[in-house]
C-alpha cells in the first residue's frame, strides 16, 4: 500500500490518498481544539492513543454487526480506513447530561437519563455546527429517510455496547458523536474515530473526567486522562 497525496488536514487528523482508489489512510496530531477552532493547543501523544482506541473498538463493533471504516493500523498514528463520503451529520447520543445540553436546556450535568438521546447537528464548521432535526436534514438532502433510520439504529447499537464494555472497566459513558459515511456502492458504514475526544469518559466511582473536557475546562492532566483510558481499554 502506498500512501499518495495528502488529500486534507482537519483539526485532529489529516487524510492521504493511497493507491487503491478505495482506501484512504488517516494520520492522528497531537493537534487539539475547541469551541469551534476558538481554543488551540496539544495534547502531547494524543494521536498515538486515538488511533489505538479508535482502532480497537472498531473492531469490537464490527463484531457486534456495526460496520466500519476500519481496514489495518498502519503505525502509531496512521490506519487504513475504507474511503467514504461522509455523511454531513455528526450524531450525539447522550446517557448522561453534559456539555451542550445542560446549557441549551439549563439543567446541572451528572443527570442520568432512563433512555439514551439522540441529536444531529449539521457537520459545517462556518455554522458552527447547528442542531438540526430529522426532517432539516431531509429538506437539506444531506442523507436520505432509509440512511438516517441505518444511521439511527447504528448509532444506538454502538451506544449499547459502548456503555456495558466501559461500564466493565470504570467508565461511565456520558455521550459521544459519531461520523457515517457511504463506501462508493451506498453501503452505509461507521467512520472517522471514537476516542475521548469525541467522547465524554467519567471514572465510575470518583466521577473524574477522563475525556477532551480537561481541555476544554483547563482541568489539567489531560495526557494522564488519555493515558488511563488506553491503560483501562487496552492495558497500556
Ligand atoms: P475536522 O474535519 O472536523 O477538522 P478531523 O481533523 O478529524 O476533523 O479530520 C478528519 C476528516 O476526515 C473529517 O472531516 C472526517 O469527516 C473525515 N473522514 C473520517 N473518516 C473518513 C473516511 N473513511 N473517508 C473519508 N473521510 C473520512
Ligand atoms: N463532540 C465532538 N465533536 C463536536 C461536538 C461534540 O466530538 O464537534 C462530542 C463531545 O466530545 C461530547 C459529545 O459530542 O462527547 C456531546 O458534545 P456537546 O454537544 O455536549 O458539545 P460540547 O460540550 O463539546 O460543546
Amino acid at each position: 500500500m502506498k500512501k499518495l497525496e495528502q488529500l486534507y488536514e482537519g483539526k485532529a487528523k489529516k487524510v492521504f490518498a493511497t493507491d487503491d482508489p478505495e482506501l484512504f489512510i488517516v494520520d492522528y496530531k497531537d493537534d487539539a481544539t475547541a469551541f469551534n477552532g476558538e481554543k488551540r493547543g496539544t495534547i502531547v501523544g494524543k494521536g498515538v492513543i486515538n488511533n489505538k482506541v479508535t482502532n480497537f473498538l472498531m473492531q469490537k463493533l464490527e463484531k457486534e454487526g456495526v460496520p466500519t471504516h476500519f481496514v489495518e493500523q498502519l503505525s502509531d498514528r496512521e490506519t487504513l480506513v475504507k474511503k467514504v463520503s461522509i455523511v454531513p451529520l455528526e450524531v450525539i447520543i447522550r446517557n448522561i447530561s453534559a456539555g451542550s445540553f445542560s446549557k441549551r436546556y439549563g439543567v446541572e450535568e451528572g443527570i442520568v437519563f432512563d433512555q439514551p438521546t439522540i441529536e444531529f447537528s449539521y457537520k459545517n464548521d462556518d455554522l458552527g455546527d447547528p442542531l438540526i432535526n430529522d426532517y432539516h436534514a431531509l429538506a437539506l438532502k444531506l442523507a436520505t429517510a432509509e440512511e438516517i433510520e441505518t444511521i439511527k439504529k447504528y448509532a444506538f447499537k454502538v451506544n449499547e455496547f459502548l456503555k456495558a464494555f466501559m461500564k466493565e472497566n470504570g467508565i461511565d459513558l456520558v455521550d459521544f458523536k459519531l461520523e457515517f459515511g457511504r463506501l462508493s456502492d451506498g453501503t452505509i458504514v461507521l467512520a472517522d474515530e471514537i476516542s475521548p475526544d469525541t467522547c465524554r469518559f467519567w471514572d465510575s466511582k470518583t466521577h473524574e473526567k477522563l475525556d477532551k473536557d480537561r481541555f476544554r475546562r483547563d482541568l489539567g492532566h489531560v495526557e494522564d486522562a488519555y493515558q488511563e483510558i488506553l491503560r483501562r481499554l487496552m492495558g497500556e
